[in-house]
């Protein structure tokens, strides 16, 4: 990390899938004007290119190889959105799919993997600063981040937050499908040996199982304006 890098803040969101870290995340990036790292996304189009590329699940260097070469871009949509490109190729809608979350979580758990990908993560930390989103960002990626954040919710609340907003979208969904996955990827995530999910030392715990998301956003804003990271 540069000398001028050091100097600009970040704000840490971790947090198991479906937590609501992912809108919590961008709406305060939205709110302060700051950059937005969404590394699940990261992890999600190498997931993709590992099912493309039929790389077996347990071939930890020919994981470690394809993700040392990803070519993954985030521009500016038409809407305002990002969108998420793996070769020049919009895949924004691609890596969405509960299959390659599935997928993200079993190919994510490598240590070369994390290795591969750490330094594409640590270089969105840009002027005037950076709200990272993620399971390992305020303990491994920006372990000196100002303010960190755990934020949880109960696996049901979680559940039932994705079937909602699959039916939503016009996609077939299964409650318990979704519960049982979410408690498999939850166990993975927490029990893998590299990088597992679990609250920095120094991370503020927010349980966002009965507050609105506007709520939780205020809570992190509340925070930052504490820590003096805002003016
Ligand atoms: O957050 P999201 O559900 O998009 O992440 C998909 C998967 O990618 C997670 O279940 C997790 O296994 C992996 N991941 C990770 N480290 C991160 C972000 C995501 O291992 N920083």
């Amino acid at each position: 990390m540069s000398k001028s890098q050091q100097s600009i803040p970040v704000i840490t969101i971790d947090g198991p899938t479906g937590s609501g870290k992912g809108t919590v995340s961008r709406l305060t990036a939205e709110r302060l004007g700051w950059h937005l790292l969404d590394s699940g996304a990261i992890y999600r189009v190498f997931a993709l290119a590992s099912l493309e590329k039929h790389i077996a699940t347990d071939d930890e260097h020919a994981l470690a190889r394809l993700a040392g070469k990803l070519e993954i871009e985030f521009v500016p949509g038409p809407t305002g959105d990002s969108l998420v490109l793996l070769g020049g190729r919009d895949v924004t809608d691609a890596i969405r799919q509960e299959k390659v979350g599935s997928q993200a979580s079993r190919v994510s758990q490598y240590r070369e993997v994390r290795q591969a990908l750490l330094e594409c993560q640590r270089a969105f930390q840009r002027f005037p600063g950076l709200i990272a989103d993620g399971r390992d960002m305020g303990t491994v990626i920006f372990p000196d981040a100002e303010l960190k954040i755990f934020l949880s919710a109960t696996a049901e609340e979680r559940a039932k937050r994705r079937y909602q907003q699959l039916i939503s979208k016009g996609i077939a969904a299964d409650y318990n499908e979704i519960l049982q996955d979410l408690l498999e990827r939850d166990h993975r995530d927490q029990s893998r040996p590299v990088a597992p999910l679990k609250p920095a030392k120094d991370a503020e715990l927010i349980d966002n199982t009965n507050i609105s998301i506007e709520q939780a956003v205020q809570k992190v804003i509340d925070l930052a304006h504490q820590r003096h990271l805002v003016g």
